[in-house]
């Protein structure tokens, strides 16, 4: 059921368009499912999840974080995380800079613009992104790849169409700058998102079923 899920999602979207499965609240059998199916980028929003998945699930699993992040859980996180796609403030940034410095590592990740309207939603202001990722180039232990965003979860296309829109033009002005990831796009959504240009969604239902 899971692969055959998967690969119409695969069939529909365009090649250059990259499937990140979001697997938060499923079991690794289910994960082991998609798996099995060829699927290999999968997202989590909970810290404690990611890291017990990613203990017990194959190596070459690339993980992705898509909830809000605390800085007293990065720790967590980090040994396993490949790309961050929530990061909402330059206290995170400062944090995940300073505890990827002692791993010795670099963290990738997206800044989470808030494109919709939508009061409760995470996320930079549009207009603060320029100067956000200007204040990006002191952390020599951070790259910052490119946005994320989630459109209202209101049915109403149009406005859909134009968030998203919205955010692949804020990302065209920092595509020279190798901010060139646009993470647009859930299960109900997505295909709007691929009209207005996302190059990663992030699908959950879609693939795994409802979560309970
Ligand atoms: C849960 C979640 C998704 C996936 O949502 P579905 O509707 O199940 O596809 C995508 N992005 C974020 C940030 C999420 O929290």
């Amino acid at each position: 059921m899971i692969a055959e899920r998967l690969k119409e999602i695969r069939m529909e979207l365009p090649p250059d368009v990259k499937l990140v499965a979001v697997s938060k609240f499923k079991p690794v059998e289910d994960i082991l499912e998609a798996y099995e199916a060829g699927q290999r980028a999968f997202a989590e929003s909970r810290p404690q999840e990611l890291a017990a998945k990613a203990e017990v699930l194959p190596n070459d699993i690339e993980w992705h974080f898509i909830g809000h992040l605390q800085t007293n859980k990065i720790k967590l996180i980090l040994p396993y995380v490949n790309l961050i796609q929530s990061v909402d403030s330059i206290h995170l940034l400062e944090e995940l800079d300073r505890q990827a410095s002692v791993l010795d590592r670099t963290v990738d990740c997206l800044l989470e613009v808030h494109i919709s309207g939508e009061e409760s939603k995470q996320g930079f202001a549009p207009s603060e992104i320029a100067q956000v990722v200007e204040e990006c180039r002191r952390f020599r232990h951070i790259n910052i790849k490119g946005f994320m965003g989630m459109a209202s979860l209101s049915g109403d296309e149009n406005l859909i169409h134009s968030e998203f829109k919205a955010l692949r033009q804020l990302a065209d002005r920092f595509g020279n700058a190798g901010l060139g990831i646009v993470s647009m796009g859930m299960t109900s959504d997505y295909r709007i998102a691929v009209q207005e240009g996302t190059n990663l969604v992030r699908i959950g239902t879609a693939i795994f079923g409802n979560r309970i």
